[in-house]
């Protein structure tokens, strides 16, 4: 049996190798290296398969960041968000002088419980941060109406979520990223379409927005040599639009394989008592950027998983708001119960498009030899 890895960058490169390499190839003979037709291909290409606006940037971080200097916040207003998250969520509002407002987020499905928005609305609120954890959307349509309600602006995080459709209450179907005022994701190696490096795009429904964003992306462009506003250097290289392009085809079955895994490991883990497989909520589709179980033995579980030769990640450990960079916002211990009990309880188990059955077969077995004995 093939080692088992957390991702498998390398095996899924394989399959499509040659076109991969003809891709990279094509752009070291053209020397565009920067801002070439490639970049604008795949922009288009994802455009259409997301049906909004795409502008590509340097990474998911870089995203989050212009979606937010785009909206012209000012100092000090608030943007609601969880703390159970990557950093790279609230970092960037504290960079842009915004003030981070925790609520906790819901045990289940690691997303922000709607319920708590309402309460930590103030009159400096300007918007809402939702994180799609793990490939699974929070609640967009809740969201929405209190964004609607007390006017503020969505800004979708959903760097881990790309693929993934969010269902209305009347059956309608949309992709997360595309629902709210601006959408972000990452291109970073492991996410759910990942480079060969970092990447990452800003969506915008709103035409006038897509520009002000392609314009902050760019140095605050207008036109050449013509700075409207400040900007940034941020953007996603011809190689590695390149490669996503070709990634792009196969993402449908790339998704797929994940879903499927697990499934599989869904059927084989869904009995044992001690653990809490993924919850699944009705108004989202889930792609599995983690498969991430719940369990009170959880270093116990990973330990013996590791003398197994299986890896295992706990996404994440700690909460942001305990995390010495961010002591200063003066949030405290158990002030979101939720998220910090999901750090002690979290374990992500390997995920990726090239899992064989005899791969997922050995690491249910091994869990299943760990609980039931
Ligand atoms: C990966 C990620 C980011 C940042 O993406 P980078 O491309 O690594 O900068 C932001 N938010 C979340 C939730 C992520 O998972």
């Amino acid at each position: 049996m093939q080692t088992i890895r957390m991702s498998d960058l390398y095996g899924q490169y394989l399959t499509m190798k040659d076109e991969i390499d003809t891709a990279m190839q094509d752009v070291i003979k053209s020397t565009q290296f920067i801002k070439s037709g490639k970049v604008l291909d795949f922009e288009k290409k994802l455009s259409a398969y997301l049906g909004t606006n795409v502008t590509a940037s340097g990474n998911g971080t870089d995203a989050l960041q212009i979606a937010f200097m785009a909206l012209d916040l000012q100092p000090g207003d608030e943007v609601i968000t969880s703390p159970f998250t990557f950093v790279a969520t609230v970092e960037v509002l504290v960079l842009l002088g915004l003030k981070p407002i925790f609520v906790d987020a819901q045990p289940g499905n690691f997303n922000i419980d709607v319920s708590l928005i309402e309460g930590a609305i103030t009159s400096k609120t300007k918007a809402i941060l939702p994180v799609h954890l793990f490939g699974q959307s929070a609640n967009l349509e809740e969201i929405k109406t209190l964004a609607e309600k007390h006017k503020l602006f969505v800004v979708e995080d959903a760097c881990q979520a790309l693929g993934t459709d969010y269902i209305f209450k009347n059956g309608t179907k949309k992709r997360v990223g595309t629902i709210g005022d601006v959408g972000c994701n990452s291109f970073f190696p492991s996410k759910n379409l990942g480079a060969f490096g970092d990447g990452g795009a800003i969506y915008a429904n709103n035409e006038k927005l897509a520009v002000i964003i392609r314009s902050i992306a760019n140095h605050g462009m207008k036109a050449k040599y013509q700075y409207e506003r400040i900007g940034v250097n941020s953007r996603l290289d011809s190689i590695q639009a390149a490669i996503l392009e070709v990634k792009l085809k196969y993402f449908d079955r790339h998704i797929k394989a994940r879903q499927k895994a697990a499934k599989y490991y869904d059927e084989h883990l869904g009995d044992i008592k001690e653990i809490k497989i993924p919850e699944r909520v009705d108004y989202s589709t889930h792609t599995f950027h983690q498969y991430t179980i719940k369990t009170d033995k959880r270093d116990e579980l990973q330990q013996f998983l590791k003398s197994k030769n299986i890896p295992s990640m706990v996404y994440y450990p700690g909460v942001i708001h305990m995390q010495e960079a961010y002591k200063f916002l003066g949030y405290k211990k158990d002030d979101f119960p939720v998220s910090e009990q999901l750090t002690k309880t979290v374990l992500s188990l390997p995920m990726h498009t090239e899992l064989t059955e005899e791969q997922l077969e050995y690491i249910v077995k091994a869990v299943r030899e760990f609980f039931i004995k």
